[in-house]
């Protein structure tokens, strides 16, 4: 299967890359590069026979056009996004030009060139989302998102992230162009960008630096390994229904602050310190505005109609996350100098 594959120089998309390629399929990388892409991501494939990037920006039609006319994907996979809840609250600017107007390119694009290929059964726009679109939870943990819980995106990246599924949805609905659609919880594992909380927490410990909280630490997540998703979305576009969606989740809630303490204490056993826990250096600071305080998936679809299930639990995921940035310097160290990367969070990274 040849997959064109956005934003796959991105944390979850090179992942995806990663596997595809790792199982035989033909992967078109096309990515803008932004601030919170990096090459290096797919370095571990970027010499296969199998593989091909190319450099462009999901807004630019001309350019979707030739891509498209170019590689004759089978199937689309669209991750590319500003992913990045406070940069969105910084600036949502970009994030309704990317992840809006960016998505109604790529459909108008996907939906010419289908037409022009005879309308394919087989083939499919795979839409990546996020279960941020669904808004808060309250604490009861017997209520979780499932694929009808009505939509209440709450800051600017869930709301663009919302309106991209609705166009997805309605292309698919008015034109007949055979979509899927994934929510997925927060994910985390290696090459994650070093602002998102994980990577922040490790590099900031390793550094003797505060370990910035938001609030009380008391928001709670439901965290699954970056592989894991990866995994799962080649299922769905191998044999997901067209237009139908399904959740995607590890089923291991956390608060925030019991994420961080089960880092430190993977870190005090690998890395210990001279003196004291990692735990001590944790620090609370000013919440974000409008901090959603629950997310948490149902993932019985994908479960009971695909036979998914994650395969490593959150403390394996973990571990193995920590000792890959032990490993790993050469990759990171580099991108803290990108721009406004460590001025997240109420503290320097
Ligand atoms: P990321 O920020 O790590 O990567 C995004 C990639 O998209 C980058 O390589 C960037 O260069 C590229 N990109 C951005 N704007 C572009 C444009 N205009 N044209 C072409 N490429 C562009 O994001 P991520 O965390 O890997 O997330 C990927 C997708 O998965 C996003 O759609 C996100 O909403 C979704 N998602 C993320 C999570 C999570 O926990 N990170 C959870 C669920 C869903």
């Amino acid at each position: 299967m040849k997959i064109l594959v956005t934003g796959g120089a991105g944390f979850i998309g090179s992942a995806v890359v990663r596997l595809a390629v790792a199982r035989g399929h033909q992967v078109v990388n096309l990515d803008a590069l932004t601030y919170a892409a990096c090459l290096e991501n797919v370095a571990p494939v970027a010499e296969s026979p199998l593989y091909t990037f190319e450099h462009a920006d999901i807004r630019d039609r001309a350019a979707l056009d030739r891509i498209f006319a170019a590689h004759r994907p089978d199937v689309v996979m669209h991750l590319a996004a500003e992913s990045h809840v406070d940069r969105s609250i910084d600036g949502p600017g970009d994030f309704i030009e990317t992840n809006i107007t960016g998505t109604y390119q790529m459909l108008e694009a996907a939906r010419a060139y289908w037409t022009r290929e005879g309308r394919p059964a087989g083939f499919r726009f795979h839409h990546i989302s996020t279960d941020e679109v669904f808004g808060s939870l309250p604490a009861d943990p017997s209520v979780k998102f499932t694929e009808d819980t009505p939509y209440d995106p709450r800051s600017p990246y869930s709301a663009s992230k919302a309106a991209s599924d609705h166009l997805v949805r309605a292309w698919h609905e008015t034109y007949g162009l055979p979509v899927v659609l994934t929510n997925c919880s927060n994910n985390y594992g290696p090459y994650h960008f070093p602002e998102k909380l994980v990577p922040v927490i490790i590099l900031n410990a390793l550094a003797g630096k505060p370990l910035p909280i938001y609030g009380d630490g008391s928001n709670i997540r439901d965290w699954l390994y970056v592989e894991d998703h990866a995994d799962a979305l080649l299922l769905v576009l191998a044999q997901g229904e067209p237009g139908r969606s399904y959740n995607i989740g590890g089923e291991n809630e956390r608060t925030n602050l019991e994420l961080v303490r089960t880092l430190c204490a993977i870190l005090d056993e690998k890395r210990p310190k001279a003196s004291g826990s990692y735990a001590d250096q944790i620090t609370f600071v000013t919440d974000r505005p409008g901090h959603d305080a629950r997310y948490a998936i149902d993932p019985g679809r994908i479960r009971a109609e695909l036979g998914w299930r994650p395969s490593v639990t959150v403390e394996e995921g973990l571990a193995r996350t920590v000792q890959w940035y032990l490993d790993n310097e050469a990759w990171w160290r580099p991108l803290q100098g990108r721009k406004g990367v460590g001025e997240r969070l109420g503290v320097k990274a």
